[in-house]
């Protein structure tokens, strides 16, 4: 529940099914986040995970099933759709910065461009966010003159400054050198802590059990169980769980 006392879930998808073709990549997910949970879902690869994420913010369509945002029916199409995905920040494995605007033009541009604040005023904004994620002296730079993990944080400032009601994670530290991968994952645990309510795709263990309120064990397009990371990482209730953590741990 948050402080201002709202107990409905921030996104509740409700028999979710989806298909590639004849792949039943979604099969019939029922799923909940709480405003201000931090979820973390893992399973092995293949499993539907990035297709779950991708569904939240209708990245993808489904074939059957309910999702409601805040409330609300996913709307599938036209300003109110385009209104929704600018409450859902998205951070992929790929960061997706863009290569020819400088670190703070990346930062403003959705503000400017689908929120039109004013340049200035996105700009302090951005410099803020900037200087939270520890970038700030780069924001003249462009993507390419910065590490990967410094990279990944702009990503996330990035998404920080469209005012997201939550963030969803999607592998933000796989495709990082091991050297630069605590340094995303601390500005995700400052994130948690300020009571962002975020959807994380990762197989850091050590971000789960700091961070998470909730494990998410998905495979084949099922989610197998769910439980506090304590309770998951020591007593995980089924073989296949079991038998993915002894591959991980
Ligand atoms: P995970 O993120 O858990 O690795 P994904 O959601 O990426 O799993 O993929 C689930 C399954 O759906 C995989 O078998 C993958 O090959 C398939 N898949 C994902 N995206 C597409 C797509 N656009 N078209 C066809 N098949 C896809
Ligand atoms: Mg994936």
């Amino acid at each position: 529940m948050t402080e201002n006392g709202d107990a409905t879930p921030l996104v509740s998808l409700v028999g979710v099914n989806k298909h590639f073709g004849a792949l039943h990549v979604l099969k019939n997910i029922d799923l909940t986040v709480d405003r201000g949970e931090v979820m973390v879902v893992i399973g092995p690869s293949g499993g539907g995970k990035s297709t779950l994420c991708r569904t939240i913010n209708r990245l993808e369509t489904i074939d059957e099933g309910q999702i409601i945002f805040d409330g609300i029916p996913l709307p599938e199409e036209g300003r109110a759709l385009a209104r929704l995905r600018s409450e859902v920040g998205m951070v992929f494995q790929s960061f997706n910065l863009f290569a020819h605007k400088t670190i703070l033009d990346n930062v403003t541009l959705g503000p400017v461009k689908v929120r039109r604040k004013p340049r200035k005023e996105a700009a302090m904004r951005a410099m803020e966010l900037l200087d939270r994620v520890g970038i700030a002296s780069q924001a003249h730079k462009y993507p390419a003159q910065l590490s990967g993990g410094q990279q990944q944080r702009v990503a996330i400032a990035r998404a920080l400054a469209m005012d997201p009601k939550m963030i969803l994670f999607d592998e933000p530290t796989s495709a990082l050198d091991p050297e630069m991968v605590q340094e995303v994952l601390d500005v995700m645990i400052g994130l948690a802590r300020d009571g962002m309510t975020m959807v994380v795709v990762t197989h850091e263990m050590g971000f789960a059990r700091r961070a998470a309120n909730r494990v998410v064990f998905m495979a084949d397009g099922q989610i197998v169980e769910q439980n506090t990371p304590d309770e998951f990482f020591t007593n995980a209730r089924t073989d296949r769980a079991r038998d993915f953590l002894s591959k991980i741990l």
